[in-house]
């Protein structure tokens, strides 16, 4: 395929740059990644470590690309975030410091849970007593629920170590939302936008166990999400990928947070869609003209979390993704997609997974039914 652009970096070494490495494949287009914490380059799926310098990035990647929002300063990891090549630069100096995200969405008007910096210990106590519920999260590092303490209304403020948070972290208010959403668009180099469809998403203390698209019950919902998106991207000048993580409450959305990169929520465009977000992201990089998108019906990913590989797995509805890695407590290793003709079809396919769904995941069906 004839394309200005045919060579991505991706900053990070871990699944998501391998899943966009191997989209890349499809297209003709190479998509090597630069692991920070080793300081040398994979090529493609491979896992030979190669050192790379300043120069020969220069020389070979006109795009630089990320997979995550956080890396070591290893020197070259920090130059390749601040280069003009790296189309997630705008995104990389707002969007890791929860402080700085928040402001952004305030100054551009767009809704969010309410919020108070915590500064000093006592900030904590006034914020319940202003919130009735608070969740504090630490301004930045947080993932999968670290680094963040829900505490609901009449709930002791004793667990967070707000002494140790002071300066570093921020306040909002417990929402009581009825649902979590998201969507995942891309921006092209060439300003164009795509969008897939709002997916319904589950988590579990902080962890998110199970996706569910498209998110039946809120399609009216879809249009705002796309707006809010497009807006966030347009304002960072972002290219690639990007995903929104929505409160909904009373049919109003709320922005949770953002991530400037494909997205856990997303993997169910593996199977679900006929372009993947990790196609759509290197797409979208390359300045590929965005193309349109078909899903094939209900789907739903379920995260597979500090479990080992089993076979019986194999034998499930749906197809296994599995990323290689060594299996820790509470650490996604793998996920798994279904899709089905209805969403009846689909709950079948889920009781295979029961257990390695929390009990409760056919409720989380029962609303996208309406039952
Ligand atoms: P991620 O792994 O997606 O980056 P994270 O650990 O950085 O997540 P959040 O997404 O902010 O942090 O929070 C994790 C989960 O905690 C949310 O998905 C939601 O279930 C709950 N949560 C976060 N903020 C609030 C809030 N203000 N009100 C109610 N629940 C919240
Ligand atoms: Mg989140």
């Amino acid at each position: 395929m004839e394309n200005a652009i045919n060579r991505v970096l991706v900053l990070g070494g871990g699944q998501l740059g391998l899943m966009m490495a191997e989209a890349g494949a499809r297209l003709g287009l190479v998509v090597d990644r630069y692991d920070p914490e080793r300081a040398v380059l994979l090529p493609g799926t491979s896992d030979l470590p190669v050192p790379i310098t300043w120069e020969e990035c220069l020389q070979r990647y006109p795009v630089i690309t990320v997979e995550r929002e956080a890396f070591p300063d290893t020197g070259l990891s920090a130059r390749l975030a601040d280069s003009e090549r790296c189309v997630a630069r705008g995104a990389l100096a707002v969007i890791p410091d929860r402080f700085d995200q928040k402001s952004m969405l305030d100054w551009l008007g767009i809704a969010s849970a309410p919020w108070r910096t915590l500064e000093r210990a006592e900030d904590l106590s006034a914020a319940m007593a202003e919130f009735s519920g608070v969740v504090v999260k630490a301004r930045s590092g947080g993932y999968d629920g670290r680094g963040t303490w829900i505490v609901g209304d009449g709930g002791r403020l004793d667990a967070v170590p707000a002494t140790e948070l002071a300066g570093r972290a921020i306040i909002e208010k417990k929402i009581p939302f009825r649902r979590e959403l998201s969507i995942v668009g891309a921006r092209s180099t060439r300003g164009e936008t795509l969008f897939y469809p709002l997916t319904r998403n589950w988590h579990v203390d902080g962890i998110l166990r199970l996706s569910l698209a498209p998110a039946n019950a809120c399609v009216a919902l879809q249009p705002r999400a796309e707006g809010i998106l497009r807006r966030i991207m347009e304002e960072l000048d972002y290219a690639g990928v990007m995903a929104v993580e929505f409160f909904e409450v009373d049919g109003e959305l709320l922005v949770n947070e953002i991530a400037p990169r494909v997205h856990n929520s997303g993997h169910w465009t593996h199977e679900g869609a006929d372009w993947s977000q990790f196609d759509l992201h290197v797409h979208a990089l390359a300045g590929v003209p965005l193309h349109s998108l078909n899903v094939h019906g209900p789907s739903a990913m379920v995260n597979l979390i500090g479990t080992p590989f089993d076979q019986a797995w194999l034998q499930h509805p749906g197809v296994v993704h599995w990323y290689g890695k060594s299996v820790r407590p509470g650490r996604k290793v793998g996920h798994a997609n279904l899709t089905a003709g209805t969403l009846e079809g689909l709950r079948n396919g889920l009781r295979a997974w029961a257990d390695v769904l929390p009990e409760g995941f056919e409720a989380v069906l029962d609303s996208e039914l309406g039952l």
